[in-house]
């Protein structure tokens, strides 16, 4: 567990990007309220902050002067400030924030030809030490605020708008950090983006390396959130080698969180498994992937390892990858292999890593 999760209060005044929709609304029905304003004020502020993005205050041009200035001494807009757009030659788009106290934290938008996908993070470095992960080996920084989460989305997707993307169609946590680490902050970002910025459950997805507290809170939920889990390994002994939480969560008590999860019904768990040459694409273990997996309504995802510094592990073979994907399907499991997109601005993953203060800088090629 980590200690203390420190949410930060650089601001007294509330932020209404962090606040559940029906908490904003109401301070912001309160604030005209109390300022002799009629009702309806609320209710074009909540259109400026859910439908139309609105950064600030200011922005709000149906507004009286008078009110924008008020609201702006009553109420905070987190909006992370952009250190770095790096865009890699096949579309992918990284954003580095600033955020208020210095931390950096990173998300990466993923255009496909049907979606475009916006990768966040949910802390800045991630406790969670896992091997293969660049953002595990840097280290733990903070828990973000809901509000800095849901930053991420607003500050990514008008970015997107004004570069000729289209609209972000789904959100997944596979930045920076472990969401279920951060149930304080997670769990009030999905119900914004869910109930005030009206994104469909089913089109966000929560990646956990397998947080069993937090897989049961999200399988007893109601909204259809999407599940996908860091498995890397089919049994115990290879797996708490990649994966310190191992120790704790072992596998037969996260399979257990799972069913629970894909008994809730209606929500197909995405199995995350990273195939690294030598040690977790040996054919035996296709084998017994296939055994753990069979029983869920489920999927596999083959992520080639990407590289990182300080490791001399390579990605598995071209025929390695097509063999597990055949040898799976063979035993009835879907699998697919992730098509690593990014990599020229290490926006891959596993690559993210703000380097804070260092002089260290990721490659950088095509960065705006
Ligand atoms: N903490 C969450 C989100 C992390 S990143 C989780 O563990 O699921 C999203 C995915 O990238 C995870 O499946 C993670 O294990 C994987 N990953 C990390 N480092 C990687 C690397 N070097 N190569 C390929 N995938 C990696």
């Amino acid at each position: 567990m980590i200690a203390t999760p420190q949410q930060v209060q650089t601001d007294a005044r509330p932020d209404l990007v962090g606040l559940l929709p029906e908490e904003a609304d109401a301070a912001v029905r309160a604030h005209f309220a109390a300022r002799g304003q009629p009702a309806y004020r609320a209710g074009q502020v909540v259109r400026w902050l859910y439908e139309r993005g609105a950064f600030s205050f200011a922005e709000m041009t149906d507004l009286p002067q008078a009110e924008r200035a008020a609201l702006a001494e009553a109420f905070a807009l987190t909006a992370p400030e952009p250190a770095r757009v790096s865009r890699s030659v096949d579309g992918t788009a990284k954003h580095l924030w600033r955020l208020d106290d210095g931390e950096l934290i990173e998300s990466v938008l993923i255009p496909t030809p049907t979606r475009l996908t916006l990768c966040v993070s949910s802390q800045a470095g991630c406790a969670m030490a896992c091997t293969f992960c660049a953002t595990g080996w840097a280290g733990y920084r903070r828990q973000l605020t809901a509000g800095e989460i849901v930053a991420q989305f607003r500050g990514a997707r008008r970015w997107a708008q004004e570069n000729g993307y289209d609209d972000v169609t789904n959100i997944v946590f596979m930045g920076m950090g472990e969401p279920l680490m951060n149930p304080r902050a997670l769990f009030p970002a999905l119900s914004i983006l869910n109930r005030g910025y009206r994104f469909g459950a089913r089109r966000i997805t929560i990646s956990t390396v397998g947080v069993v507290p937090g897989i049961v809170r999200l399988a007893d939920m109601p909204e259809q959130y999407r599940l996908a889990v860091s498995l890397h390994a089919p049994n115990h002994e290879l797996r708490q080698r990649l994966i310190p939480l191992e120790k704790k969560y072992p596998l037969p008590e996260l399979l257990e969180a799972l069913r629970r999860f894909d008994q809730a019904g209606g929500k197909r768990i995405t199995f995350e498994y990273v195939m690294i040459d030598g040690v977790t694409d040996l054919p035996e273990l296709a084998d017994e992937l296939a055994a753990v997996v069979k029983e869920f309504t489920a999927f596999v995802n083959l992520i080639p390892f990407n590289p990182i510094p300080g490791t001399d592990w390579a990605p598995s073979k071209r025929a390695r990858l097509d063999w597990f994907v055949d040898r799976l399907g063979r035993q009835g499991v879907t699998a697919y292999v992730r098509e690593s997109r990014g990599r020229d601005i290490a926006a891959a993953c596993g690559q993210l890593r703000a380097e804070a203060t260092e002089g260290r800088k990721p490659v950088q090629i095509g960065s705006l």
